[in-house]
């Protein structure tokens, strides 16, 4: 007998390779297992196009209305591809488009196993990472100062009042650059990492350079103390702890930490140690992904690509072996939160069941190809894509009948 969920979930489908894993996951790990409603929204590249992409505003606002989503990953579109597929235009992200829309911070969390050793020794825990999308110098205004010149920095309010700063007298040539943020969108950043935090159960740093930078920087810093003061009673009952640092001790206390906590980040600082962390735990085959809007919406996403060049082996009808495991991480995150939003915990069950199976899978010596090097004891072998998720629907069958489902 299946096990019911009681409301649905957002399924968003996408392109190539992830796409052909994806449907795998679904006939073999879950459907025959779940009676569950999906709400189904096809954001491959064809159908946005089709669509003019409204698919992906359908999509976000289903997420926004059902509070659950699990998406595939989807294509970009750059100018290649919109020649390959014969685009009307180069779409944009949907997952820039879906973020917007639920005004959510996206979280990258790396999926650990005994037998894949993170490059630093004393991580024993998912370090996860929360990077502030907006502004700074992703929105920057910058310029080139060709020769003696005085660059200044002005705000004109729209009541006639103006206030210049000095920036820099130039003898010679330089750079100049201007960035800006939002007091909204640091909120709502730190409000998602807040929510998250308590969600996870684990600690939520938060550095910044406000030493140097007192107004830019000394605002984020004020802003996160704000928001979790409002939040004090749920942190203290989830047992989450709040530490603000500076940039570069958080940099150096992650590095010597056994992990376990949520590392909130401003935008570049994201950018650059998202990289390092992900290099860290392995490979982008085991990280996942979820995007929290302030307001409890969760949408769980591998952090992978399509990963085309397995699409095009596979196009051709030579064997593959991809690493499913983060996307059947998205299904089982938004099926445990689906269960925990509908206070069925055979769902949640079912959720811990099946990631418990893919663990030990790996763990018993069977992966796909971009693991093998990294493992230890290195096994014989490789598992092909289907193979991979065929030993773990094994595994999670003996479980089931384990506790009776
Ligand atoms: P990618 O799909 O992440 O793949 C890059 C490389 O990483 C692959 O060629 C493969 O290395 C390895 N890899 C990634 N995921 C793997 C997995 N599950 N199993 C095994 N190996 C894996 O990035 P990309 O090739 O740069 O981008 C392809 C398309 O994905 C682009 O059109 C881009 O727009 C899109 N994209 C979407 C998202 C999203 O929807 N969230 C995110 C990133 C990129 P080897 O070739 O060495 O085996
Ligand atoms: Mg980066």
């Amino acid at each position: 007998m299946k096990i019911k969920v009681k409301n649905p979930i957002v399924e968003i489908d996408g392109d190539e390779m992830a796409r052909i894993i994806w449907r795998l996951i679904k006939d073999r790990l879950i459907l025959p297992y779940l009676d569950i409603e999906l709400k189904y929204y096809d954001l491959g590249i064809q159908n946005r196009d089709r669509t003019e992409d409204r698919i992906t505003y359908e999509a976000a606002e289903a997420i926004r209305h059902y509070m659950v989503g699990v998406k595939c990953a989807t294509i970009t579109p750059n100018e290649e591809r919109v020649k390959e597929f014969g685009l009307k235009k180069a779409w944009p992200s949907p997952n820039a488009t879906i973020r917007a829309i639920l005004d959510g911070t996206v979280f990258r969390k790396p999926i650990i196993v005994k037998n894949i050793p993170p490059l630093v020794k004393t991580w024993k825990k998912p370090i996860i990472i929360g990077r502030h999308a907006y502004g700074d110098i992703y929105k920057s205004v910058e310029a080139a100062v060709e020769g003696p010149a005085i660059a200044e920095l002005k705000i004109r309010y729209d009541d006639g009042r103006e206030k210049v700063l000095n920036i820099h007298r130039f003898d010679s040539e330089g750079i100049v650059m201007a960035i800006h943020n939002m007091e909204n969108s640091i909120r709502s950043f730190a409000r998602a990492c807040i929510m998250y935090a308590i969600d996870q159960k684990v600690d939520l740093w938060f550095g910044a350079k406000d030493t140097i930078s007192k107004t830019y920087h000394g605002r984020f810093r004020d802003i996160f103390k704000e928001e979790v003061e409002l939040k004090r009673q749920e942190l203290d009952e989830a047992g989450v702890k709040y530490r603000y640092m500076l940039i570069d001790d958080a940099v150096a206390q992650v590095l010597k930490s056994e992990g376990g906590m949520l590392w909130a980040c401003m935008n570049y600082d994201g950018d650059v140690m998202s990289d390092m962390v992900a290099t860290g735990f392995g490979s982008l085959g085991m990280m996942t992904s979820v995007l929290v809007s302030p307001d409890g919406r969760f949408e769980y996403e591998a952090a992978h690509g399509t990963v085309v060049r397995h699409y095009r082996e596979y196009l051709k009808g030579n064997p593959t072996s991809t690493n499913s495991v983060a996307s059947i991480f998205a299904w089982t995150g938004a099926i445990r939160k689906r269960g925990e939003l509908d206070r069925t915990p055979e769902v949640v069950k079912f959720a811990d069941l099946l990631e418990r199976a893919v663990i030990e899978t790996i763990e018993s010596g069977i992966m796909t190809k971009d693991l093998v090097s990294l493992a230890e004891p290195r096994p014989q072998g490789y598992a092909l894509t289907e193979e991979f998720i065929e030993k773990v629907r094994e595994r999670l069958e003996e479980h089931l009948r384990g506790v009776g489902f």
